[in-house]
């Protein structure tokens, strides 16, 4: 059913989670936009705008590689300031009350972490870019380390002292594999919960599209809030199209 408006939307939401024994969140760029982090895949976004790097070119060319950087620390300074939103907070509270076990996420920006949900319960798809690794031997940086040798050496892209490798956020980019353990984490979990929460995602990109129909196969009930419709709108049991900040904030516990 598509909620008709959101006090409808809130209370069956309620209702739902209230009857679910184990709830799993999957999230997508609409949670973080009201942080101020844009949706870089939608119509209009940066990547319509700036081809991104694909892996491959990153790993052929210190150059790509600066270029990488330049553009990390750029965004740093537009959203490094961003704090968890509404939509985190609920999940945030959900979890402390033993809701929801995990939430997995394709978003990067470590906002779960941020609102109070260990980072071992954060099933990120996709990485994360408020830190760094070494593509050689997977030793962690902090982006300060990046960035004081990025600075130092007038723009060049700093390799790993202890083993050479190249040094790249934690993300998974275009052309990168994505993390096996991750998505066999994220598979567990979509298939061991009776209510799939799909928040702030269009679910079209794989593999974000697979798990809401794995949910229902196993007999989970489905819950989309999302902005604009998806296609599987058909066959989830509560639909919500309203401001996902003011549909999930009434379960922010104070
Ligand atoms: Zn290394």
């Amino acid at each position: 059913m598509i909620a008709p408006d959101l006090p409808t939307a809130v209370a069956r939401l309620r209702e739902l989670v209230e009857e679910a024994a184990v709830a799993v969140a999957f999230t997508g760029a609409g949670i973080s936009t009201e942080c101020g982090i844009p949706d870089f895949r939608s119509p209009g976004g940066i990547w319509t705008k700036m081809r991104p790097i694909e892996f491959g070119d990153f790993l052929a060319s210190q150059e790509m590689r600066n270029e990488s950087w330049r553009r990390r620390f750029v965004m740093e300074e537009q959203f490094g300031g961003a704090q968890p939103g509404r939509g985190h907070r609920a999940l945030a509270s959900l979890y402390r009350a033993g809701k929801i076990p995990a939430v997995i996420t394709q978003n990067i920006d470590n906002l779960h972490q941020a609102s109070g949900i260990s980072a071992e319960h954060v099933v990120e798809l996709h990485g994360n870019t408020t830190y760094a690794s070494c593509l050689g031997c997977g030793k962690h940086y902090e982006l300060r380390w990046v960035r004081e040798r990025f600075t130092a050496s007038g723009g060049r892209s700093p390799d790993c002292p202890d083993c050479g490798g190249h040094i790249k956020t934690a993300t998974v980019s275009f052309g990168q594999a994505m993390p096996e353990a991750a998505m066999r984490r994220a598979q567990e979990l979509t298939e061991s919960c009776d209510l799939f929460l799909a928040i702030g995602s269009s679910l079209v990109v794989w593999p974000a599209a697979g798990f809401p129909l794995t949910a229902k196969r196993n007999g989970a009930r489905l819950v989309i809030i999302n902005r604009d419709a998806t296609e599987f709108d058909d066959i989830a049991d509560l639909v919500v199209h309203d401001d996902i900040g003011a549909a999930l904030s009434p379960f922010i516990a104070h």
